[in-house]
């Protein structure tokens, strides 16, 4: 071989070579590339990778931050509701800002408090409420805030709270710190509709403190709290002051009513020791004058002419009359005083009634008027004094027979009831109008009708039954109607 082809062959490896080595390189440039891409790719997974670990640690700090938030919130809550239960079940103005007082405000958030209610009479707040701060930074307080009269009431007018966060105005809001020396406050009023408006203060000199919309709500609720309380204490001091007059009316008008009640019964007493007297001094005069008609009648003392005799017998009728008036009112003054004392012996109620409608018999007959008798099986006997029981039965019998016309009928009735025997004496006659029901109990009083027109009679009858019925601890009313008849029942102990 020639050193020609040599060097053809020299020059073709070469070029074979450099091709290899081209394609290889190109191989290589092509990797790169691609290794390249992905390094690339892998630099962007990772910045992304890192943005959303920030992104995670940016919302575990903020999600902390809310859940701290939301338990101070729940422990705010907690504070007050503990604070308005104890607020609303006081009902006296030192009270109510006690329980404020006692609460720990620093669950709320604050370690400072005062609250002022408005003194009309005295044209100036006055403080009621003091927390966390000393004497002389009070006084101060009390003494500068003068100066804010007219911008704490027209607050207190507008009905709105202000806080560090809501208030707009710098210059208040740096005022108020310096006069409260806090940096952050809530600022409500205190409305009652019945007492004395004023405002809440609360506020935190703590820095790292973040005040929130909620905390002025809280105060605000808490304020309301105070003011609803304060209303309630008023109307509860109203209340209590109305009822101790009304105690006092009350005790006035029973003394009164005692005194008066003292008064009657020594004008009763006089009046039935006046009506004993003058029937006591009656009752001799009486006597004579029917002893002497009687002489005369009886002509021992020479014979008397008929007309005499006429005028004689009346003069003792007349006298019986009296004489019998006399001791129907005799008697009512003794039982009102108590001089007669009621005879308490268990009496059998058929026997009374036999031997009392026994002394009727000739009036109702006189009349035909039926007598029916309807006893009770199981109340015989009862617990009374004798006479007494038989004149209240004659009285009503006697009555009943006067006010009963012809062929009516009178029923007696006995019936038991706890303790007593209830007795009706019920008849057909012209009855009694409902407006003289009462009456006809009291002494004198007559109703005013063509019986008792022609009929004679002292309206003394039924004041003595009551009487007597009364004495013996029972009871006496009426029931009529006009026309149709008369019931009077009275009730009697059972023996
Ligand atoms: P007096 O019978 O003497 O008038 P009372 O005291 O017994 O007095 O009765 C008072 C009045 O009551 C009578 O006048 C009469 O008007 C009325 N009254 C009493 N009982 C009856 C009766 N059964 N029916 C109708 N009126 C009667």
């Amino acid at each position: 071989m020639n050193s020609y082809n040599l060097f053809n062959i020299l020059g073709l490896a070469s070029i074979f070579t450099i091709i290899a080595l081209a394609i290889v390189v190109a191989a290589k440039i092509e990797k790169t590339n691609q290794l390249q891409a992905s390094v690339d790719k892998l630099k962007k997974s990772l910045e992304e990778m890192d943005e959303q670990a920030k992104l995670i640690v940016r919302t575990d700090i903020e999600l902390n931050k809310i859940q701290e938030e939301l338990d101070k919130k729940i422990s705010s809550l907690y504070a007050l509701q503990r604070l308005s239960r104890a607020v609303s079940t006081t009902l006296e103005e030192t009270q109510i800002f006690m329980s404020v007082q006692r609460t720990n405000l620093e669950d709320i958030g604050f370690e400072k408090a005062a609250a002022f209610l408005w003194s009309n009479k005295e044209q100036r707040f006055r403080l009621c409420l003091n927390i966390g701060y000393e004497q002389e930074e009070l006084n101060l307080i009390v003494s500068n805030l003068k100066s804010y009269t007219e911008y704490c009431l027209k607050l207190i007018k507008q009905a709105k709270a202000i806080s560090s966060i809501s208030l707009q105005d710098m210059t208040i809001k740096a005022r108020i710190n310096e006069l409260f020396k806090v940096s952050y406050f809530v600022l409500s009023p205190i409305l009652s509709k019945e007492g004395d408006n004023g405002f809440l203060f609360v506020g935190t000199d703590s820095t790292d403190t973040v005040l929130t919309e909620g905390d002025e709500e809280l105060v605000t609720i808490l304020a309301n709290e105070i003011g609803q309380a304060l209303e309630n204490a008023r109307l509860f001091d109203k209340t209590w002051l109305a009822q101790q007059e009304l105690e006092k009316k009350v005790e006035e008008r029973t003394k009164e009513l005692s005194e008066a009640l003292e008064q009657i019964k020594e004008v009763s007493k006089r009046k039935t020791d006046f009506i004993s007297a003058v029937s006591h001094e009656l009752r001799t005069p009486l006597t004579s004058i029917k002893g002497y008609a009687s002489i005369l009648l009886s002509e021992k003392l020479g014979q008397i002419p008929d007309a005499v005799k006429q005028r004689l017998d009346k003069i003792n009728r007349h006298s019986d009359e009296l004489t019998h008036l006399v001791n129907d009112l005799l008697d009512i003054s003794r039982i009102e005083s108590g001089k007669i004392i009621m005879k308490q012996e268990a009496q059998d109620l058929k026997e009374i009634i036999e031997v009392t409608t026994d002394l009727m018999s000739v009036q109702l007959k006189a009349k035909d008027i039926k007598l029916d008798v309807v006893l009770a099986q199981d109340a015989p006997r009862i617990e009374a004094d004798r006479n007494q029981i038989e004149r209240v039965f004659i009285n009503l019998l006697g009555n009943a027979a006067k006010f009963t016309p012809e062929k009516g009928t009178i029923t007696i009735t006995t019936a038991s009831t706890d303790g007593f025997v209830k007795i009706d004496v019920s008849d057909t006659g012209i009855g009694i109008p409902k407006e003289a029901q009462e009456a006809i109990f009291d002494e004198f009083y007559r109703v005013d009708n063509e019986i008792n027109q022609q009929v004679k009679g002292t309206g003394l009858g039924l004041s003595l039954v009551k009487h007597i019925v009364e004495a013996h601890k029972g009871k006496i009313w009426v029931k009529s109607k006009p026309g149709e008849g008369t019931t009077f029942s009275f009730t009697f102990p059972k023996a």
